[in-house]
């Protein structure tokens, strides 16, 4: 099998907002969507760096949607040297 480089992508590149990057991650999550009206991927969105963790927003794949938002623990202990 030829790997070819320049085969596009299957979708048609979809970069709507060009910030690809600000998602950290995707989760593996579905949520429940009441525009969508459906249990949909999620997006998880960094929106706060707390001492006590960092706190994710879940966005809709689809539309974007806020579904939640969780606060995840951090594992690394809170020195905070100043
Ligand atoms: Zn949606």
């Amino acid at each position: 099998m030829k790997y070819n480089p320049y085969a596009p992508y299957p979708e048609g590149n979809r970069n709507d907002e060009g910030s690809e990057a600000m998602y950290k991650e995707f989760d593996a999550t579905e949520l429940y969507c009441p525009n969508c009206k459906s249990a949909v991927p999620v997006r998880k969105r960094l929106l706060l760096v707390l001492p006590e963790g960092d706190k994710y927003e879940y966005l809709c794949a689809y539309c974007t949607a806020s579904l939640g938002s969780k606060l995840d623990k951090n594992s690394k202990p809170t020195s905070l040297l100043i």
